[in-house]
């Protein structure tokens, strides 16, 4: 078995630790594209795993291959995403060490379809008794469901994540899944009223129009006309086209039942999505200077389907009512107003129900029994982005990244010194690039830019997103890794505008328009929609919006200090646990297989950090092996250690490699692992196994 897996992978090397010429971009690319040319999309640094995304179907998932992983150690078989889950659930199991599973890389790497097949894994190699049947079909029927209502057709991807989801996986004692838990980050809402060119809503909508029943899209006042309705109908004509948006209906809402939401739940959360369809359609059109509603169809429409007077929603849609020193004062709303009034109900709606699903399925992955168990954790994140156009979405998307990274080099690094001083041996630091500079330079009290914005946005008087670029620039003009436009270069300045900045981020520079930076970030909702949607009938509306947000005297957060604070607990959930690493890379910018393009692949392995890794990896013990399972596996080439060695596994291996001449300075015996300087060596006792076999 273990000889057809090999026979598969004899292509390059199948870690990088092991390249003669380790120092060398272009040996590690050379490899990488040898083995993605023969369709081998996996390979290791150490014991990170490196995955180019195949942009086809290989046949190199299912059943058969998660057999041949099972029960191997990460060094027996070829690299694998199955190797590399396998070895953390042994951890898990062995050593009941709380696990979690980094994956990353940029959109359309294909981090979502590596985290499918970790829990793809971990659900065929549990529980073979069936006793939690039902929690394992739970917890992967959540993907289904999070991607209909948080995944969008991008230029970059069809089926792009817009949030960031973690998810934790718990084990009984016997190693089986009890029940789950899923945290979410940051909802790209924006996407809801509108999206950029070639790009289209979140799926659900179109599942909707697409895949409903007559009776429910009559229940929901609903055409099938996608052009019809203005928050989708940018998407044109053909962008539907291989999304299968109908069947995933179906697939959808039998994911719901499975999830045990029941037929009246169902109904109400696709009375919101319709809702929203809407809302859209309400024209605003102007009379003497005030809002007026227009194309009433719609309003009765989203009116009956939240549950709330028609008059009602007319009117919040059309005034403010806010409260000064205990006088009520309603003021109407002028045309532009409304129409932000609007579409911001729209997105609250939205965004809120996306959290309220999330919130729902936890509920329906608790465990039966509390105990302690352990968890494995995935994150699967929006990656970096760097687009033509930047605004506060990717601020926050990339500021994640900073904290990300920060996370890879503190368990990275950290953990391999750890493990030479655990060990007892010495170690030779390597220089690598820390990113908390510009960590501190985004989120440093009262001089970073979130203090900044937050101030700016709580400010009262004339406060606007240029005072707030004025603000930053007087502020963090010195720090290296800003520039605004005095600071910029010509050939810089060329490309900016006067009303953008340039963060000089680890993984490059990002241009980031200040436009809308104050009210995203505010997310203001006026008092009038929260307190109407706070009493509709739909009751997951009503849940939306509790009673008590609109009593509490506090200032709710700003939504850039919300994520900070998310991503904070995250980051300390993350460095509880020992990770394991995915790092994913997207072969070209055409969604196309066989195509590797050399500057594209080049570029990510350099912010990816992959090199200084190799480079740590190699700075002291370029290998390291726990002493049991490298007799095993060499045993056979010495006469005293086969068929089996009668001392201590030590002791054993001390023999082996005399037998074999290594040199003193070639390796180091720690407490319980031999650790070998030099890739070559490895190389050549592995070359010798092999040929044995
Ligand atoms: P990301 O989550 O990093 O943005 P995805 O995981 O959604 O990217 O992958 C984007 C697309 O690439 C998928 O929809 C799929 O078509 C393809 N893809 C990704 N990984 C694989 C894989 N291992 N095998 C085949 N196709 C893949
Ligand atoms: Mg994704």
């Amino acid at each position: 078995m273990e000889r057809s897996l090999h026979d598969r992978d004899r292509v390059g090397v199948q870690d990088s630790v092991l390249l003669d010429n380790y120092r060398s971009d272009e040996a590690f690319l050379e490899n990488l594209r040898k083995r993605f040319k023969e369709n081998i999309i996996y390979t290791y640094i150490g014991n990170v795993l490196v995955s180019v995304n195949p942009y086809k179907q290989l046949p190199i998932y299912g059943q058969k291959t998660i057999e041949e992983y099972r029960n191997t150690h990460l060094i027996e078989n070829p690299p694998h995403v199955y190797a590399i889950t396998e070895a953390a659930y042994t951890s898990l199991i062995e050593e009941g060490c709380d696990q979690c599973i980094l994956i990353s890389g940029e959109s359309g790497s294909g981090k979502t379809e590596a985290s499918k097949k970790v829990l793809e894994y971990i659900a065929a190699v549990t529980d073979q008794r069936g006793q939690v049947q039902p929690v394992k079909e739970k917890l992967l029927q959540c993907n289904p469901v999070l991607e209909a209502f948080g995944n969008a057709k991008t230029t970059r991807n069809d089926n792009s994540s817009r949030f960031g989801k973690y998810m934790d996986i718990e084990f009984n004692n016997l190693g089986d899944p009890v029940g789950g838990n899923i945290l979410n980050y940051l909802l790209e809402k924006s996407r809801v009223v509108s999206q950029s060119v070639g790009e289209r809503n979140f799926h659900i909508f179109y599942q909707l129009l697409e895949g409903a029943e007559q009776e429910l899209m009559d229940t929901l006042h609903l055409t099938r006309n996608v052009g019809y309705y203005n928050y989708i109908s940018k998407a044109g004509k053909g962008s539907g086209d291989g999304m299968h948006d109908a069947q995933r209906m179906k697939e959808v809402c039998n994911a719901m039942t499975i999830l045990g939401l029941t037929a009246r739940e169902q109904g109400e959360i696709l009375a919101i999505v319709a809702s929203v369809l809407h809302l859209g359609n309400i024209d605003v059109t102007e009379e003497q200077g005030l809002a007026v509603l227009d194309n009433f169809a719609h309003i009765f429409a989203a009116a009956e389907l939240l549950g709330c007077p028609e008059n009602v929603l007319r009117s919040s849609l059309t005034h403010k009512t806010i409260l000064a020193r205990g006088d009520i004062v309603t003021t109407p709303l002028d045309k532009e107003t409304a129409v932000y009034a609007r579409d911001a109900l729209a997105k609250a709606v939205y965004d809120r129900l996306f959290s309220w699903l999330v919130q729902r399925f936890n509920k329906s992955l608790q465990p039966q029994r509390k105990s302690r168990n352990r968890l494995m954790g995935i994150l699967d994140i929006y990656g970096f982005e760097i687009f033509r156009h930047n605004s506060f979405e990717q601020f926050c998307i990339n500021y994640c990244n900073e904290k990300l990274q920060q996370v890879f080099i503190k368990l990275t690094l950290q953990s391999e010194q750890e493990e030479y001083l655990k060990e007892g041996i010495e170690w030779e630091p390597v220089e690598y690039f820390d990113n908390n500079i510009i960590i501190n330079l985004i989120e440093e009290k009262h001089k970073g830019i979130i203090p900044l914005l937050d101030e700016e946005c709580l400010r009262p008087g004339e406060t606007s997103d240029l005072t707030f670029l004025e603000k930053i620039s007087e502020q963090l003009t010195q720090h290296k890794h800003f520039i605004d436009h005095k600071k910029a270069d010509n050939k810089t300045k060329k490309k900016m505008s006067r009303e953008e900045f340039v963060l000089v981020h680890y993984a490059g520079e990002v241009t980031y328009d200040v436009n809308g930076f104050l009210d995203k970030n505010n997310d203001l909702l006026f008092r009038d929609l929260r307190e109407m949607m706070s009493s509709t009938t739909n009751t997951i509306a009503r849940v939306l919006f509790p009673k008590s947000e609109l009593e509490s005297k506090k200032r709710p957060e700003t939504a850039i200090t919300q994520f900070k604070n998310s991503l904070n607990q995250l980051m300390s959930i993350l460095m509880s646990k020992e990770p394991s690493y995915i790092r994913c890379i997207k072969p070209n910018d055409f969604k196309q297989a066989g195509v590797f393009s050399d500057d594209i692949i080049d570029h990510q392995v350099k912010y990816l950090g992959l090199m200084e890794n190799l480079r740590v990896r190699r700075a002291g013990f370029a290998y390291r092996r726990h002493y049991e399972q490298f007799l095993q596996r060499y045993k056979s080439l010495c006469p005293r250690t086969w068929p089996k060695y009668e001392g201590t596994a030590k002791e054993g291996v001390r023999v082996l490699i005399q037998h074999l001449g290594y040199q003193p300075d070639e390796y180091r015996l720690g407490a319980t692992k031999i650790f070998i300087r030099h890739a070559k060596t490895l190389f050549e006792i592995e070359d010798a196994f092999q040929s044995k076999k």
